[in-house]
């Protein structure tokens, strides 16, 4: 990574519950400091960019792939990023997003959730075309695309991420 430019970073939001990126968030001042060296080109805290750029350096991508749109969104970033970051325990092993791997196909924990638990007038989401299909089952980015970082955590804590970026932007590949 050419040091004298603006890192070109990205951060991901798959099936997650965004602590990740809260965390991320928890750097408070020190996100000044970033944003000398770093230009956020897509992120779902920064911008309400819809269209994954081109050319991207380091991507943060917080969450397991569960459905149809995680998997078409990874593999674009993974098509147009130079470092990709397994952003949290999440992406890393499926950790909460996965709780529903044991039982089986996502049918199982809809029919729960919208129908067993319902007051009687329940109905399970039925939007197609609007709802991505769920995906059986929930897997980590690794299982999918080659990962080349990994920064564990549920969520991460704040200064391993700024240790993460800061390594990274010295040209080195930090091991957890
Ligand atoms: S790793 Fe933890 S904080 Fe991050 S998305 Fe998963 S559940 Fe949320």
């Amino acid at each position: 990574m050419n040091t004298e430019q603006r890192l070109r970073l990205a951060t991901v939001w798959l099936s997650g519950c965004s602590g990740c990126h809260m965390a991320f968030l928890d750097l408070d001042a020190w996100l000044l400091e970033l944003a000398a060296w770093a230009e956020v080109v897509y992120s779902p805290v920064a911008s309400d960019r819809k269209v994954y750029p081109d050319d991207v350096d380091v991507a943060l991508v917080e969450g397991a792939v569960a459905n149809d749109d995680n998997l078409a969104l990874l593999l674009q970033v993974r098509q147009r990023t130079r470092v990709l970051v397994s952003f949290g325990d999440c992406a890393i092993h499926t950790n909460v997003s996965g709780l529903r791997n044991p039982l089986g196909a996502a049918e199982a924990v809809l029919q729960r959730s919208y129908l067993q638990l319902a007051d009687g007038s329940g109905q399970c989401p039925h939007a197609p075309g609007l709802l991505p299909a769920l995906r059986t089952p929930v897997l980590p980015l690794h299982a999918l695309v080659p990962v080349d970082v990994y920064l564990p955590g549920c969520p991460p804590d704040p200064a391993r991420i700024r240790a993460v970026l800061e390594a990274l932007r010295r040209g080195e590949r930090p091991r957890p």
